[in-house]
Parts: C-alpha cells; structure tokens; sequence
C-alpha cells in the first residue's frame, strides 16, 4: 500500500507527455502532442496527448488515461507498479505504509536477489569481451548469425570455466553468500565452499516483464555424450525472484510488439527469438527451459489473445506444438501452428531468409489446429477408416477444450467439412468430453478447498465479488445514454445551471449544478446506472464531490484511482466531446452556460425514453407467456408507456405534436 499523499505527489509530478514520450515519439501541436496511437496500427495519427489535463485519448480506438493509465495499459504495470515507476522516474520516494516486519524483510531479500542477478548480468557480459569468453562465446554468437548489437541489447555473456570466477568476484564485491546460493548462481557444496553453477558455458539471461534479470540460462558448447553428462542447458534455481513456469523468454522485448500486432508467436529456444528479433519479427517470445506450462499462456493472454506456434518440424517439436495448441485453446486464445520446411527451425530459417519471406512464410503457412492435426495425421494414414475415425475424435476432444460455445460451433463446422463427417456426431462427441473435463475441474477445485481450508488464508483475496446483474437489462440500449450523462458530469459537472424563470427546470431556491441536476432527476426516479463501470464511475464522482472538491481534483482522483475502469471512464468522458463535435453550432450561443441549459435536461430525458423502451422491451416478452389476467394488466402498463414516451419525444422535438 502506497499512502494517499504519496499517491498525491507522484501524480502532481508525472508530465504526461514525458512519460508518454519515453515509449512514443510525440509531435507538438499548439499546446498539446500527437502520435500515432500505440495500441492500435494506423497511419495518420489519432492519438492525443493533452499536458494541461494531464492525459491522453486516442480518437481511433478510444484508449485514455493519465500517467498511471499509460503505463498500466502500454507497460502492463500493475497500479502500484506504475506509481514505483513514476516515483522512480521522478525521484519520489516511496514509503509504503503499514508494511509488516515480515514483509520488509522479504522486500529487501527480493531486492537483494534482484542485485546479485543484475551483478551477474554484467560479470558474464563482461567476459565476452576479453580471453576464453571472447575466444569461445563471442565466437559462438558470431557463428550463429547475431550482431554485436544483438549480443549487447539482450545481455548474452558467457560463464568462465573456472568453476570459481563467477562466486569469487562476487563475494569480493560484498554480495553475501547466503544470497549467491538463493539465487542459484553458487552452489554451496557439503564441505561448505561455494562454486559456481555455470561454467564454461554461453549464458541467457532472462528477463521479467518489467525488464529486470531475473534467471540465466546456460548452454555447454560440448557436443556428444560429453555434452548429455553435463546436461546441455542448465537454468537457475527457482527463488523468490524466478518461478519457472512464469516466465517467458524476452517478453519484456517482445510484449510491445505483441500487444500492437495483437499476436504473438511462440518458438522453443533461446535461439530462435534472438534470430527471429534481430531480423525484424518482434512479437516472439519463448518458453524457457521448460515446456510450456498454463502460467506462461496465462502471461502472454495478458498481450494477446492470439498465439502461433512455431516449433521444430521433428516429431518432438510436433508432439509439443499439440500440446501448446490444447493448453492456449483451454485459456480461451486462438491459436495457428506453422510447419517449417524440413529440418529448418525458426533460427536457421530467419537466417538465411529476409524480413519478407519470413512475414510471406508465415502468413501463407499458419494453419488452425483442425488443419494442423490433418496435415499431421491424415498424410501418413491416408483413408484407414479406424486411423481417421480416431483422428476426428481427436480433434473433436481439441474443440471441446474451447470455453466459448459459439467458438466450439465455428470449430465444428469446420471440422465436418475438412473431414466429411456429421457435425451432430461431432456435438454429441464433444458434449461427453465437457462434461468430463467440467466434472474434473470440480473435483481438482473441491480438493483446492478442501486443502485451502486447513490452511489459513495467506492474503485476502483482492478481487470483490461481481454485482450479479439483472439478466433482463439491455445494457447496450442503456449504456450510450448513460456514458452521455457520464459525460455531462465529468466535464461540467459543477457548472451551475441557471433556467429561466418560465422554464419548466426553474428552481426558484436557486441553480443547480449540472451534477446535482442529474443526480436529482435520477434519484427522484430511483434510478442508478445499468452498467457496472458507469455506475461505479458515478457513485465514485458523487463520494468525492460532497467532499466539495472541485471539478478538476475530482477528475484528478478518480483517474489516479485503483479502479482502473473507473480512471478509463473518467479519462475518456472528461475529454468534453462537444467542444469537438458541437463548436460551431454552440459558438452561436454565448456561453457554455446556455447550452448545457438545453442539453443536459435533453440527454435525461432521452436517457429516460431509453429507460422506458427498455421496460417496453421486457413487458412485451412476458406478453405472450402470461395468463389472461397479466396479459390485460401488462396491455395498459404498455399503454401508459406508450403515452408516456410520446410525451416525452414530444419535448425533446422527435416527433410533432398532435
Ligand atoms: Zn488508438
């Protein structure tokens, strides 16, 4: 927890078009800056940056946000990782509040973890440059195609065969043993002395998301039996820092990339995302010295939710590509798989191929799994009617692995045409597979509970139960009117609205605001917003206005708030629209004053008329089941409706009156 006034300070501080600028280059214009957007592909630049208010809101795609927004959606930082690395860009310092003995304690361990794995970063670089590490590792990079810049950019290095250099240089700059050991960097033998754990081999460090080294990976350059006894890789421990089944290989190069070309490609080795990287195909990334686990799928869903898989042609790489393909379908990600041409894997075909033929390659190659598992299969089998009948059932037990129904429909069909086969036997098929994986996933969370309860609860758990919500609301017809309200509130809503005294508004204790106005008009009819992040946008402004901040505070907060739907609504509606799309037509009223006079009662009553299609839309299919009786009564509630919004259409100018 970072307290309140820190919270303050950080975001008084942060200028959006600094932290914006160190990721996209701005052009000014006027007062504020343009680019083209980072989180959607154009040509002409949409994406605006407004200093003065401190965010940002592409017109393309409706992204928006302040500081913490920005880096929360372009880096993926959690909030308070986004408010660490602002107070870090800003030297603030933080102090977070309340923390526990314990947690302290564990803080400075992490971050002593952190230090010596940044100090082992550098001590194997630097070994590249002078002696065995030149003669041997450089040299290997080399041969493999990388550029001194790549070499450089992602840290490869190389771990001297001493099997003491690595632990000795880091015990004689003061780093403590105990943690030279927890990282796994040293092993501590049984007479005591501490070794190294790589040596004499080519070394990759791997990164969190964030960007911090986290792990190494070792290759030995020995081939042969002599290579299989010393194992060829080797990989750090697991620690407090490093959990294995978490962690991609250069993801944190690689997630911009991905986020933008909303795809991601996944190959095996180390190798083939440095190849892959220096050619110009960014979005790759790779399971580190481990086959891919759920952890890792779950990762890169928070980029993307489409995912291709390019491992080796060989059996091996064939038989994990169908094990990636069920692990990212059971995520609910979308996922094609491409074969290379024999014997090439992702390193030698970016090799000796351009950026071109590579993008060309992958474009015309990349296959669903339907089709893969039929390429796979169907070739060598040909038309053994028991080998094909297992193959559909195969892949009929893939499709069931799908959450989404309309998407297991999709798959379905396509499998009845490719395979010729009925697509009710498919259905039926698939029906019996999830109801065994659905009893399965019962039972494995019932034991979760089961063991969960003899344990104590080690945090509390942060996400709130969601607010069930009424299944006969429409929250499509409901919502464009409530964001327009939303609006009104957000830019103006502590202007005062004075009406003439022979308007029907006229308050004759006085004007309103624009906020009170609404709120008033709502209230009076019990209503609150049907959609969960308006309403929560909502009550948040009101908590902070009878506080009686004033406007510009009141944005302020909520957009550098936890709720990170709250801050986007908030960044989005309090971009006044209507100074874009209404300038003309309000430069012939004299003050904003006057049009908000007209429009804020217009866009109630609309939201009411709305309000009561909607009511018209739940009585009307009721209708046809109902009893005599309710039938009778739901015709004059119908009736009133009807006069009611012919009424109200009436003032808002929609139709004539009669
Ligand atoms: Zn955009």
């Amino acid at each position: 927890m970072i307290p309140k006034e820190t919270v303050d300070q950080i975001v008084d501080a942060a200028k959006i078009e600094e932290v914006v600028g160190d990721f996209v280059s701005l052009k000014r214009k006027g007062g504020s800056f343009w680019a083209c957007c980072p989180f959607h592909n154009e040509k002409s630049p949409s994406f605006h940056v407004v200093p003065a208010r401190g965010i940002y809101k592409c017109f393309g795609c409706g992204k928006a946000g302040n500081a913490i927004g920005f880096l929360m959606d372009y880096e993926r930082l959690s909030y308070t990782e986004a408010l660490k690395y602002l107070a870090d860009k800003y030297h603030i310092e933080v102090r977070e509040k309340e923390e526990t003995a314990e947690e302290i304690a564990a803080r400075q361990k992490d971050e002593s973890l952190h230090l010596v794995s940044d100090f082992a970063l550098k001590f194997f670089c630097g070994q590249l440059s002078s002696g065995e590490g030149r003669a041997i590792g450089y040299q290997y990079f080399r041969s493999r195609g990388l550029l001194d810049q790549t070499i450089e950019e992602y840290g490869l290095g190389w771990a001297p065969s001493g099997k003491n250099a690595f632990t000795e240089a880091a015990l004689k700059e003061g780093y403590k043993k105990e943690y030279l050991v927890e990282t796994g960097l040293s092993s501590q033998w049984e007479d005591g002395s501490v070794h190294d754990r790589f040596y004499e081999r080519v070394i990759f460090p791997i990164h969190s998301v964030s960007g911090r080294v986290i792990a190494f990976g070792g290759r030995t350059l020995k081939s042969g039996d002599e290579a299989k006894k010393i194992g060829k890789y080797v990989n750090s421990k697991e620690s407090e820092i490093y959990i294995k089944n978490k962690a991609l290989y250069a993801i944190h190069k690689a997630k911009n990339e991905i986020n933008k070309q909303d795809k991601a490609i996944l190959v095996e080795g180390y190798l083939d995302v440095l190849s892959m990287h220096q050619l110009g195909v960014r979005n790759v990334v790779a399971s580190c010295g481990t086959s891919l686990t759920e952890e890792q799928v779950k990762l890169i869903k928070r980029f993307t939710d489409n995912v291709t898989v390019i491992y080796d042609g060989d059996s091996a790489g064939i038989h994990a590509t169908l094990r990636a393909i069920n692990l990212i379908l059971k995520e609910g990600m979308n996922v094609k798989a491409v074969l290379l041409p024999d014997g090439e894997d992702p390193d030698s075909y970016a090799q000796t191929h351009t950026l071109e033929e590579v993008k060309a390659y992958i474009a015309s190659h990349e296959v669903d799994f339907v089709e893969f598992k039929a390429q796979q299969q169907l070739d060598p089998i040909g038309d053994d009617p028991l080998q094909r009948a297992n193959l559909i059932n195969d892949v009929a037990d893939t499709i069931a692995l799908i959450p989404d129904g309309v998407k297991r429909a999709v798959y379905v069909e396509a499998t009845a045409r490719r395979f010729r086969v009925d697509e009710d036997l498919l259905f039926e098929r698939i029906g019996r597979t999830r109801e065994k994986l659905v009893f399965e996933q019962q039972r494995d969370r019932r034991r979760e509970e089961r063991e969960e309860e003899h344990e104590p609860a080690r945090r509390p758990s942060a996400t709130a139960v969601p607010r069930k919500k009424d299944p006969l609301v429409n929250d499509e017809l409901l919502a464009p009117s409530e964001e327009e309200l939303l609006t009104f509130i957000l830019t103006d809503g502590t202007e005062s609205l004075s009406f003439e005294v022979d308007s029907e508004f006229y308050d004759p204790e006085g004007s309103q605001s624009v906020a009170e106005f609404i709120d008033t008009a709502l209230s009076g009819d019990g209503i609150v917003f049907s959609n969960d992040a308006y309403r929560r946008t909502y009550d948040a402004y009101f908590a902070l206005y009878d506080k009686g901040l004033a406007q510009d505070q009141i944005v302020r907060e909520l957009m550098s708030g936890e709720d990170r739907e709250v801050a986007d609504v908030t960044a989005r509606c309090s971009v006044p629209k209507y100074e874009l799309t209404v300038k003309n037509f309000t430069s012939a009223l004299t003050a904003k004053e006057s049009w908000l006079v007209i429009y804020v009662p217009r866009a109630i009553l609309a939201y009411h008329v709305k309000r009561l299609q909607q009511r018209q839309e739940v009585l009307t299919r009721e209708l046809s089941g109902a009893g005599i009786g309710r039938q009778l009564e739901i015709m004059a509630e119908l009736g009133k409706l009807n006069s009611l919004m012919k009424r109200i259409n009436v003032k808002l100018g929609r139709i004539r009156k009669e």
